[in-house]
């Protein structure tokens, strides 16, 4: 990426030598995120303040290309998935475990550090890598986000969830996929999906979703309060977060409603006071996962319990990726192949 709002470009530059922790991996698949989409028209550019040029990617698996002398338990030709909320470490969100909430975060791709829409790929340690010798690096590579994120929000919500639940979700893409599936593999919750075409009702219904709701052809809130004989949700779950799915998220919400933000299409959310304090809601957010929740959804998926609907093209047609997501054409995930 050399310019904001411009295509990407191919470029060829030089492969560093690994030293002490560090890590050079051969990218078997990068996965094309809303986020890149974002941080690539510069919408980002206060919170996330790069100098260009810069590759894009976070969301990355591939195979151990070279180690430094200092690396511990990877050897050549190991499949590996990159955690990709590098932390500093040694900070209190770093040694309580979130590493992805590090005060001093430098994520590949969004921070100063290269992504993975490349061939290969610069680790700064080895403690970022996760091995699964066995699993196709195309199935691993969307699980270290559009997996692990939403992992990370149901885990938060799980035990609000009893039999006879309901849980609203907006947004079948990438993350909502794995979302509906994690919900029906860890709670008993009735699944509402709100869709905005056939082709993703589809998808939702095949992922597990009870209920769909398409909003380009129904009012979402009058089919919400029939599913749930007008007692509302006990969970909006977010993914999308704009404007319009926020409002109708909150409207939608029963007593002692949860909203559970994991989107950023959206810049604020309006709650009303009134309605939130008679009815005990609560607003939470949920932010990429940690290293040990990328290893159980890595765990789970070695079980063949996850589908991961993938698109793949080749990374010579990055721009092509890039905008068909932005289009809103992509069933499931997209991923790049070198
Ligand atoms: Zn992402
Ligand atoms: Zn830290």
């Amino acid at each position: 990426m050399h310019r904001y709002s411009e295509p990407l470009q191919i470029d060829e530059v030089n492969l560093p030598k690994p030293k002490g922790e560090e890590v050079i991996i051969k990218v078997g698949a990068a996965g094309v995120c809303h986020s890149d989409i974002h941080f690539m028209h510069g919408e980002w550019q206060k919170t996330l303040p790069v100098k260009l040029p810069l590759t894009v990617g976070h969301e990355t698996a591939g195979y151990v290309e070279e180690v430094g002398e200092s690396v511990k338990g990877l050897a050549k030709g190991d499949v590996v998935a990159v955690f990709g909320g590098w932390g500093c470490g040694v900070c209190i969100n770093c040694k309580g475990g979130d590493e992805q909430l590090c005060m001093h975060a430098r994520w590949p791709g969004l921070s100063q550090f290269d992504g993975g829409y490349a061939e290969y790929m610069h680790i700064p340690s080895y403690r970022f890598l996760i091995r699964a010798n066995g699993m196709d690096p195309k199935m691993l590579a969307p699980l270290t986000d559009a997996g692990l994120t939403p992992y990370r929000a149901v885990k938060k919500i799980r035990r609000m969830l009893n039999p006879g639940s309901y849980t609203l979700l907006f947004g079948v893409g990438g993350l909502g996929c794995y979302a509906i599936q994690y919900l029906k593999l860890m709670s008993p919750t009735n699944v509402i999906a709100v869709v905005r075409n056939e082709g993703k009702a589809r998808l939702a219904r095949e992922m597990g979703a009870d209920h769909v709701i398409n909003s380009k052809t129904e009012d979402v809130i009058s089919a919400i309060r029939k599913i749930t004989e007008n007692r509302g949700v006990d969970v909006s779950l977010d993914i999308v977060a704009s404007r319009d799915t926020l409002d109708v998220g909150f409207a939608s919400l029963g007593k002692k409603g949860t909203l559970v933000l994991v989107g950023l299409m959206g810049e604020t959310l309006n709650v009303p006071i009134m309605q939130s304090v008679i009815n005990e809601h609560k607003v939470i957010g949920s932010l990429w996962g940690n290293y040990n929740e990328l290893a159980e959804v890595i765990a789970l998926a070695r079980k063949q319990k996850l589908k991961t609907p993938i698109n793949q093209f080749n990374l010579m047609e990055v721009n092509k990726a890039t905008e068909t997501l932005a289009n809103g054409k992509i069933d499931g995930r997209a991923i790049l192949v070198p």
